[in-house]
């Protein structure tokens, strides 16, 4: 098992940056995700923990040793890309067997240890069959297979699931998790869906344009993003953001929105200027009570649910309700916001005010 520190990571490609100064720790055994869109230098950051890219700058250390500058051979890791490249003309049990055949380990413990993982992934019964014709689950299990029976002390994973279609994707998602579960190594997985991040994660490392905009449990990133960019990528429909102008004290605990004094949680430092108040859809109420007001302009049936879009003097805001609650287009309706739940943004930097 292994910890693994990045500290001041940073990779140019020329005058590109690919990854900016990134910093975070993932502890031993744990499950952790690097999220964020298309090129925003996850794949990068995973290339440079295998080794497989050497930083510009900055360090890796696995469990207190520097490897910065050391290729993959020499760190003992296992790594799992998209694409499962499986020896076609050889059977199930030969291809698990590969790397500590290569490695000259005797016949008898090979057998041992294929019988092993074999067991852990369930596909005892397989084992002497060509990998050409099996269903692409199977495939999948055997290339983990192959990444397991080295006993690496951790595995890092390329979008391993990218190409399964949605249903099959979370059952191997579920499967993923419960094998690392059993297994407890370390494990670093790139994935570009928040919603895989969320289910599957202990960690999260968000990233956008090379940049770590946040890192910490799916919980806290969820309800205590530190970013516009965070807020508005994680969660569907994501947090509304509505825009105003204003000043706030320390240790104010409201702020004022087109004539309405609205609650947000108590503030450590006084900001003057533009604002963005961040509200979760599932935090706004429809109340005839309340006095802050917008028009439905839309409504989603989503079964239990439902999603009301309303339009306010600070944007568009949807609301998750219940699918019986009457919403009726057209009509002016109050809104209650759970002002425990809400995080105000600095407009220009996009970062939260705590
Ligand atoms: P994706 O999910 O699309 O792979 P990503 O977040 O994993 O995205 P990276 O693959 O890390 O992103 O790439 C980050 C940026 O660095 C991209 O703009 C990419 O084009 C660029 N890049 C990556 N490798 C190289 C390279 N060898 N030479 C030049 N540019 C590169």
């Amino acid at each position: 098992m292994a910890e693994i520190v990045i500290r001041n990571l940073r990779k140019t490609f020329g005058d590109f940056t690919a990854v900016q100064s990134s910093s975070f720790r993932i502890e031993d055994g744990e499950f952790f995700m690097l999220l964020g869109p298309s090129g925003c230098g996850k794949t990068t950051t995973l290339r440079m923990i295998a080794g497989l890219e050497l930083p510009s700058a900055g360090e890796v250390y696995i469990d207190g040793e520097e490897v910065g500058q050391k290729p993959a051979s020499q760190r003992d890791i296992a790594f799992v890309f998209q694409m499962f490249a499986l020896y076609p003309h050889m059977n199930v049990r030969r291809n698990i067997a590969y790397p500590l055949v290569s490695q000259g380990m005797p016949r008898a413990q090979v057998r041992a240890k294929v019988a092993e993982v074999a067991g852990i992934l369930g596909i005892e019964d397989i084992l002497d069959r060509p990998v050409g014709g099996l269903s692409g689950g199977d495939r999948q299990r055997v290339a983990l297979g192959r990444a397991i029976v080295r006993n690496p002390k951790c595995f890092l994973m390329d979008e391993p699931l990218g190409a399964l279609d949605a249903e099959f994707r979370e059952h191997m998602a579920d499967e993923l998790r419960a094998l690392h579960d059993r297994m407890g190594a370390t494990t670093v997985y790139v994935t570009h869906d928040q919603l895989e991040a969320m289910q599957m994660g202990d960690k999260i490392v968000v990233m956008n344009h090379g940049v770590v905009e946040q890192f910490g449990t799916p919980q806290d990133i969820y309800d205590k993003p530190a970013t516009m960019f965070v807020a508005d990528f994680i969660g569907s429909p994501p947090m509304n953001f509505l825009r105003f102008h204003g000043s706030v004290a320390t240790g104010d605990a409201h702020v004022r929105l087109h004539h309405q004094v609205l609650a947000v949680p108590a503030l450590r430092e006084p900001f003057d200027g533009g604002m963005v108040y961040g509200v979760r859809p599932e935090h706004v109420r429809l109340s005839d009570a309340a006095g802050y007001r917008g028009e439905i302009i839309a409504a989603e049936y989503l079964g239990t649910t439902q999603i009301v879009t309303l339009k306010t003097h600070n944007g568009e805001v949807k609301a998750r309700i219940p699918s019986d609650q009457r919403a009726r287009m057209g009509e002016t309706v109050g809104l209650d916001f759970n002002g425990a739940t809400v995080t105000l943004f600095d407009s220009q930097s996009g970062r939260a005010i705590r």
